[in-house]
């Protein structure tokens, strides 16, 4: 699959009304496209080890999308190969008073992925781009008179810009992951999740009122995206009206992006190579 058609990175632009959410890329089918899940596991719990073990580079993966698009489902698959140890999530919800009282990148610093790991952001900072800026939610914070300008997510976009960088600077890359779904399918996804007793808790008295807004965040989503896609932390927008499609895409763009880290083993030098052979004969002599 090529994934540079679904990226952004300042190179086109992002146009949402013309997107089609309903591609499926080369595959006919869920199961034409899931022929290939076990080897993207393999070579994602491969990729990953190495990152591990390299210690170097760290992985920040933000997804962001309409309720119902798959985020917790795209995570869970993403999961599946990894080992728990070199991974964290962190779900982004509405901004606790302790995270209120700070500036809105603040618990993003803080759940931001160490060396060696991948963090996965479900939801994120643009969520004080999207749903803030939807519902113009800043005005009634205790944010001074003087930040409440017109021009404020303008601001952000360039601060968000800033901080990626800077992220990118200190050996951390960024992947951000956009599930476009269409309206239609949102409400279908809606009608399971209150016709199928096992899914009813997924669904939130807030998720219609929300829906209400469809063309604000649309716009919105638009406007984050050309805003902020940049070289060092592009975004990928996934056609996600068929999971089974997004899900391998998202593991495709995953792999790619640790190939292109291409984390080492560390290797060990003609010392300590003699040393571990002294510590061979040790065990070998033992009674
Ligand atoms: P969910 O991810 O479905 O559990 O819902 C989390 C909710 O938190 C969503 O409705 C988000 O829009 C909301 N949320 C996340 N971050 C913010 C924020 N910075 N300001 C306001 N609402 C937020
Ligand atoms: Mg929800």
């Amino acid at each position: 699959m090529n994934i540079k058609d679904f990226r952004y990175d300042g190179s086109k632009k992002f146009n949402i009304k013309e997107f089609d959410t309903n591609q499926t890329g080369e595959f006919k089918d869920r199961e034409d496209a899931e022929s290939n899940r076990d080897d993207h596991i393999l070579e994602l719990q491969g990729l990953q080890d190495r990152l591990y073990a390299e210690n170097k580079e760290g992985l920040l993966v933000i997804f962001q999308a309409m309720d119902a698009a798959g985020k917790d489902g795209a995570v869970k698959y993403v999961m599946s190969g990894i080992n728990p140890a070199g991974v964290s999530v962190y779900n982004f919800k509405v901004p606790t008073a302790e995270e209120m009282d700070h500036d809105y990148l603040w618990r993003a610093m803080k759940a931001g992925p160490e060396r060696g790991k991948i963090a996965i952001f479900n939801r994120s900072y643009y969520e004080d781009v999207l749903v803030v800026k939807v519902h113009q939610l800043h005005l009634n914070s205790d944010l001074p008179d003087r930040c409440k300008t017109k021009d404020i997510f303008e601001k952000r976009y360039e601060q968000i810009r800033n901080y990626e960088k800077h992220l990118y600077e200190n050996g951390f890359r960024i992947v951000k992951i956009f599930l476009n779904i269409s309206k239609d399918e949102q409400k279908k996804q809606f009608l399971q999740r209150i016709d199928d007793p096992a899914k009813n808790w997924k669904f939130a008295d807030g998720d219609l009122k929300e829906r209400g807004f469809w063309d604000q965040y649309m716009e919105a989503y638009e406007d984050a995206i050309n805003a902020t896609s940049t070289k060092e932390a592009p975004w990928y927008v996934v056609p996600s009206d068929k999971k089974w499609f997004a899900r391998q895409l998202i593991a495709d763009i995953i792999v790619k992006t640790m190939e292109d880290i291409d984390p080492q083993y560390p290797t060990v030098g003609e010392e300590r190579k003699a040393k571990l052979a002294e510590f061979r004969k040790l065990l070998m002599d033992e009674e």
